[in-house]
C-alpha cells in the first residue's frame, strides 16, 4: 500500500490539530473522594484490593501519569499536594518555564515552585499541609525511601494514609478530547503499519521491521511509541513478549506485530499476526480460531458489561478449539496515558466496563517451538456497544 500523502513528512504535527485538553475540573473531582473517603491499600494485599476507606485532608501524588492528569504538567520529576484549597506543583528548574505554561494551557488553577534543592521542595510541600490531620500517600508509586523522608521530614506532622486507586478510577473515563487523542496515536500506527507491510516480502529482520515501525510513527507526527515495539517472526511469535531480534521474515512465517504511538501523552496498542505466502500449519487454524475469538471480545463490549465476560467470551472460543492452555495471558486492559492501566480485563477483574473507557482486547494462542497468533485493537466503550480505534485490516496473507 502507497503512503498517505496527508501524512508525509512536513505535514503538522498531529497533536496541533487536536482539541485543547482542559483539565481544571478535575481537581475538585478528587477533592470529593479527599473528603468522601480513599481506599486504603491493605497491608495483605498492596495490589489494591484494600477495602477500608478513610477521609483525609491532602493527596501528596508523586506518579507522573496521575499527576499529569490532575495538573497538565508533563514533566519527568514532580510532586503534587492536593488539599482542599491548594493545588501545589512542585518541580525542578528544568521546568521553570514549561510547568506553568503547561497549567496555564490546562486551565488549571495552581500553583508552581521550582526548587531544585531537596530541602527547599520539602519546606514548599510541608507548608501546603500545615496543620492538616490526615494526608494520603499513593501506596503502590512512593518507593520505601521516599516513604522514610515523607513520613520523617516532609509530613511528618501528620498522620500519612496509604491509599490506593485514588486518580486511577477517576482515569479510567475518558473525555472525548482525550479518546480523540488515543484515535490520533491509533491512526499514526495504522499508517505506520501500512507502509511497513508490503515490504516484508524483502525478507528484513525482526528488528529492521520493529525500527521502521518507530521511525514511520514519529515521522506521522507521534512523540514516540506507546511501549517496545514487538515484531517477532516464526517460532519467536510463540513468545507474547518477545524482543525484535536478527531473526529474518521468510515465507509461512506467522509475524506477531504489537506496537502503538503516543500522541500528547496518551498512547494506543495494537496488534496484528501476518504471514508472507501461506502459514505452515497450524498456523491458518490458528489464526481462523483467534480472529474468532477477537471479534467475539470487542461485540462483547458494553457499557455495564464485566470485563471478566469480555475475557470469558474470548477464552470460550479458544478453548473450544483445544487451545485453552495457550492463551498464556489475560484477554485486555485500559490505555490512556499509561499503556497499561485500569480496567483489567481478566478472569479474576471484578470490574465493569463504564462508557468512555478505552480498552484492549487481545486474546492469543502460543504453540512453543512453533509459533503463536495475537490480534489487539484498541477500543472505546460506548453505552451499545464500542468504537474501534485501531482500524488496520486484520489479513493474515500480506503479500
Ligand atoms: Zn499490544
Ligand atoms: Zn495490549
Amino acid at each position: 500500500m502507497a503512503p498517505d500523502a496527508a501524512t508525509a513528512a512536513g505535514s503538522p504535527p498531529i497533536a496541533a490539530d487536536l482539541p485543547p485538553l482542559r483539565v481544571g475540573g478535575r481537581a475538585a473531582s478528587v477533592r470529593e473522594i479527599l473528603t468522601a473517603g480513599v481506599e486504603v491499600a491493605s497491608s495483605a494485599d498492596a495490589g489494591g484490593n484494600g477495602s477500608d476507606t478513610v477521609p483525609v485532608e491532602a493527596l501528596v501524588l508523586t506518579n507522573l501519569a496521575n499527576g499529569r492528569w490532575l495538573t497538565g504538567f508533563s514533566g519527568s520529576a514532580m510532586v503534587v499536594v492536593l488539599t482542599a484549597d491548594d493545588l501545589l506543583v512542585i518541580t525542578d528548574g528544568r521546568y521553570a518555564t514549561q510547568a506553568p505554561a503547561e497549567l496555564s494551557a490546562a486551565g488549571v488553577d495552581g500553583r508552581v515552585v521550582i526548587a531544585n534543592r531537596g530541602s527547599e521542595q520539602q519546606e514548599a510541600a510541608a507548608a501546603a499541609v500545615a496543620g492538616l490531620g490526615r494526608v494520603a500517600l499513593e501506596a503502590e508509586h512512593v518507593s520505601w525511601s521516599r516513604y522514610r523522608r515523607f513520613a520523617g521530614e516532609w509530613f511528618g506532622g501528620a498522620e500519612l494514609v496509604p491509599s490506593t486507586g485514588v486518580v486511577e478510577r477517576l482515569r479510567r473515563r475518558k473525555s472525548p478530547e482525550e479518546v480523540a487523542r488515543v484515535a490520533a496515536a491509533a491512526a499514526v500506527a495504522d499508517g505506520a503499519l501500512a507502509e511497513v507491510l508490503p515490504r516484508l516480502a524483502e525478507g528484513p529482520t525482526e528488528g529492521e521491521v520493529a525500527a521502521e515501525l518507530d521511525h514511520l510513527m514519529r515521522r506521522r507526527g507521534a512523540s514516540g511509541s506507546a511501549f517496545d515495539t514487538i515484531v517477532a517472526a516464526g517460532e519467536n511469535s510463540a513468545l507474547p513478549h518477545a524482543r525484535p531480534g536478527p531473526r529474518r521474515i521468510e515465507p509461512g512465517d506467522l509475524v506477531v506485530i504489537d506496537f502503538g504511538a503516543i500522541v500528547d501523552g496518551y498512547r494506543s496498542d495494537m496488534t496484528r499476526t501476518v504471514c508472507v505466502g501461506e502459514p505452515r500449519a497450524p498456523g491458518g487454524r490458528v489464526y481462523e480460531v483467534v480472529r474468532a475469538s477477537q471479534q467475539a471480545g470487542v461485540e462483547a463490549v458494553a457499557d455495564g458489561v464485566s470485563c471478566k465476560q469480555v475475557d470469558a467470551v474470548c477464552r470460550e472460543i479458544i478453548d473450544e478449539a483445544g487451545w485453552g492452555e495457550a492463551f498464556l495471558h489475560s484477554t485486555g486492559h485500559g490505555v490512556g496515558l499509561d499503556i497499561h492501566e485500569a480496567p483489567s480485563l481478566s478472569s479474576r477483574s471484578d470490574e465493569v466496563l463504564a462508557a468512555g473507557e478505552v480498552v484492549t482486547v487481545e486474546p492469543g494462542v502460543y504453540l512453543a517451538g512453533t509459533g503463536g497468533v495475537r490480534i489487539e485493537d484498541t477500543v472505546v466503550v460506548t453505552d451499545e456497544g464500542c468504537r474501534r480505534l485501531t482500524c488496520s485490516p486484520k489479513t493474515l496473507v500480506v503479500a
